[in-house]
């Protein structure tokens, strides 16, 4: 399969005309195409009253071997990468094992649960907050009566921090390895848009994330994986092994309870200083990262749209328009 970029079309064009611009700009004969797929759409607002669209498509031919070959310097075409995911391990079937823990339930801990489930392992996922719906109850109560339930807020209970955000997609989009790939993929079997899979700017709309969020849980605990809820983890068990590397052992829980536990996934977000302390003291390696700010400006998004697509806002391939404000730092940097 070859990946054919920077294919550009008007806003406003025909089914037809993305199959019909595919051979002429491969220089074959239109027999010569035997399938296509949209692997990207995004556009290019730069001129006004002339939107492009901006395709990436997949084009298996007769010979690709020799399209390749004749268009080796043209940078907008390559062989289509492979994006499929491949499982670095999976468990060995039947073999007494402790199952892996999973601190957070998170975007990071919701997938390590699930690709950890998916190779056979059967996680544990523990979590401090409540399930999605019922700390939906508790984030609503603060913003509305401003009742702070000091577990099961914002940031911390099913689906991590941003399960109330509209759900940009953008993060490891140009990741070379195509790990984002699996990511959209899991999103869409849960229930995201499948249009998530070719958007260049993808996102999937806040009132859809916590039934996905649901979703996959119930798939996880499908594949032999179980959660915990209200379940904090306060302390790690760890003891030197043979060449005095110290291992976790178990995990000391906000009851009192322990877990035992030797293989422990930490996906504990940005928000759980107490957990943070609690590690440092336990002499986990941390490190500071870089200082960053997020600022929330609210407009109408129809201003937006307007300011950047004119007369064409509204249309339904463009959807709601974007923009990013920078500024140049008097040390040189751009923020
Ligand atoms: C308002 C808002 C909007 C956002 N919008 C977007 C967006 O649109 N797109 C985007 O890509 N990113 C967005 N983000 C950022 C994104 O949410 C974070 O990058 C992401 O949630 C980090 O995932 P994580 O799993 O590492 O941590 P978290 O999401 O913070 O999850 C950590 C989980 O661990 C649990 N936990 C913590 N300590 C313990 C413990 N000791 N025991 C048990 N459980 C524990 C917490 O309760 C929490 O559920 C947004 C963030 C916010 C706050």
């Amino acid at each position: 399969m070859i990946r054919l970029t920077n294919l550009r079309l008007p806003l406003r064009h025909d089914d037809q005309a993305l199959p019909a611009a595919i051979p002429p700009r491969l220089g074959v004969d239109p027999a010569e195409v035997l399938d296509w797929q949209v692997a990207r759409r995004g556009h290019d607002a730069r001129g006004r009253g002339r939107i492009a669209l901006v395709y990436s498509v997949d084009v298996t031919l007769r010979d690709e071997a020799a399209v390749l070959a004749r268009l080796s310097g043209d940078g907008d075409v390559r062989p289509a990468p492979d994006t499929r995911y491949r499982a670095p391990v999976s468990a060995p079937p039947g073999e007494a094992r402790q199952r892996p823990v999973v601190i957070g339930a998170g975007p990071c801990g919701l997938f390590a649960a699930l690709i950890l489930a998916q190779a056979g392992f059967r996680p544990i996922v523990l979590e401090r907050g409540k399930v999605v719906r019922e700390r939906t109850k508790d984030t609503w109560g603060l913003w509305r009566r401003s009742v702070l339930v000091p577990e099961s807020n914002v940031q911390f209970g099913e689906g991590g921090a941003g399960t109330f955000s509209d759900g940009k997609l953008y993060s490891r989009i140009k990741d070379p390895r195509h790990l984002n790939r699996k990511v959209l993929e899991e999103f869409v079997a849960a229930g995201a848009p499948a249009d998530i899979l070719t958007e260049a700017h993808p996102h999937i709309g806040t009132f859809r994330l916590v039934t996905m969020v649901e979703t996959m849980r119930a798939s996880i605990e499908a594949l032999g994986g179980e959660y915990r809820f209200s379940t904090r983890v306060d302390g790690l068990h760890l003891e030197p092994d043979a060449q005095g590397v110290r291992r976790v052992r178990g995990l000391h829980l906000h009851d009192g309870s322990y877990l035992a536990a030797e293989h422990v996934v930490l996906a504990v977000g940005h928000s759980a200083r107490d957990t943070f302390a609690m590690l440092v003291e336990a002499g986990v390696h941390a490190e500071a990262k870089p200082f960053s700010l997020g600022v929330r400006i609210e407009h109408p998004q129809s201003w937006i749209d307007r300011a950047r697509f004119g007369d064409d806002a509204g249309h339904p391939v463009l959807g709601a328009a974007e923009y990013h404000i920078s500024h140049h730092c008097s040390n040189g940097r751009t923020v």
